[in-house]
């Protein structure tokens, strides 16, 4: 589902992000990425998710190898990811409702079938009461569930997140760990950047860890 082959990337400032890294993910897999702040783990997230190109080797997904796609090939491309960031990205100035719905009505869903998705997507993350309220009116817990619904709501296949717990206690981290295994149990591939050591190593789904742009484990060779 997810492989890349001896994959660098360097930034056009001359910064190697990552050096040869390779890994695969099985289709139907969960794991984590782990390292310190800077080793690359957004970026590696990036190159998976066509934000970022490589600057050599090979990443396919889903079978298809990204170089060849087309910049008019990667809104469908897209279509087949969700993502999570620490920071949610919300709207504040739209409802909970209108912020889930934004992929579908971006893809042009119509009316009945956005409400439809957008309040299934709303009651897995226990959110269903929530539709009509302000993103700020909500904790910082309910407000990363409205970024996991958004980032589902189109049932991708991949989810991708980037320290989802980052700004929160234990408790709700563990919360939104839970909400991801049960994605998971439901076929979707799921990987996820996070230097939460602890409630990773709890969680007993294989783990690999960048260090200065490099793969130290070996868990998830190709
Ligand atoms: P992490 O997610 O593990 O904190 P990143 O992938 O964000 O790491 O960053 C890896 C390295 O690449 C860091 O040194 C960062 O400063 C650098 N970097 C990230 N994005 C860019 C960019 N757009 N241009 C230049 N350097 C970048
Ligand atoms: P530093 O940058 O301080 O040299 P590293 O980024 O290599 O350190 O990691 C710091 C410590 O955390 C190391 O001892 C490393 O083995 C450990 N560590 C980091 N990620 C994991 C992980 N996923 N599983 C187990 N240990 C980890």
């Amino acid at each position: 589902m997810i492989l890349l082959r001896n994959v660098s990337k360097r930034y056009p400032n001359g910064h190697e992000a990552l050096a040869r890294v390779s890994l695969s993910l099985d289709r139907g897999a969960m794991a984590f990425l782990t390292g310190h702040s800077g080793a690359g783990k957004s970026t590696l997230l990036k190159l998976i998710a066509l934000i970022e190109r490589p600057s050599r080797g090979q990443i396919l997904v889903n079978g298809q190898d990204l170089a060849v796609l087309s910049a008019r090939q990667v809104p469908y491309f897209r279509r087949r990811i969700g993502i999570i960031f620490q920071d949610h990205h919300l709207l504040h100035d739209r409802s909970v409702f209108d912020n889930v719905a934004l992929p579908l009505v971006i893809q042009g869903y119509r009316q009945p079938e956005i409400a439809r998705r957008v309040r299934a997507a709303l009651d897995k993350v226990g959110l269903l009461h929530k539709e009509q309220a302000e993103p700020v009116t909500l904790s910082t817990g309910e407000q990363q569930r409205v970024g996991i619904a958004r980032a589902v709501v189109h049932k991708p296949a991949i989810l991708l997140a980037d320290e989802p717990t980052g700004n929160l206690d234990p408790h709700l981290s563990r919360e939104i760990m839970q909400l991801f295994l049960r994605f998971n149990q439901v076929g979707t591939t799921v990987l996820i950047a996070s230097h939460d050591l602890d409630l990773i190593s709890s969680l007993g789904k294989p783990t690999v860890h960048l260090h200065e742009g490099q793969l130290q484990r070996r868990a998830l060779e190709p």
